[in-house]
């Protein structure tokens, strides 16, 4: 399956998503591409950030409205 990473902040909404493909089946190596830097990476950890591997249909779900700035989470915050 060809799916996405999405990148998940501590509130729930998803900040952002690499292809598979691109990046492959660990969600350490996604991890690495948004935050290059291990000690970043492990602030992040340590503050909730997550990396979720999702297919085409719940990459719309949950990734387009944060994506574009029209989720729940983010209406919440402002
Ligand atoms: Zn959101």
């Amino acid at each position: 399956m060809a799916g996405f990473w999405i990148r998940i902040n501590p509130q729930g909404c998803v900040d952002g998503s690499v292809h598979e493909e691109y990046v492959g089946p660990l969600a350490e190596d996604a991890h690495k591409q948004f935050t290059p830097r291990v000690r970043d990476r492990r602030r992040e950890a340590t503050e909730g950030w997550r990396h979720e591997l999702v297919g085409h249909d719940e990459w719309d779900q949950r990734a387009k409205p944060c994506l574009l700035g029209q989720c729940e989470h983010r209406k919440a915050a402002s």
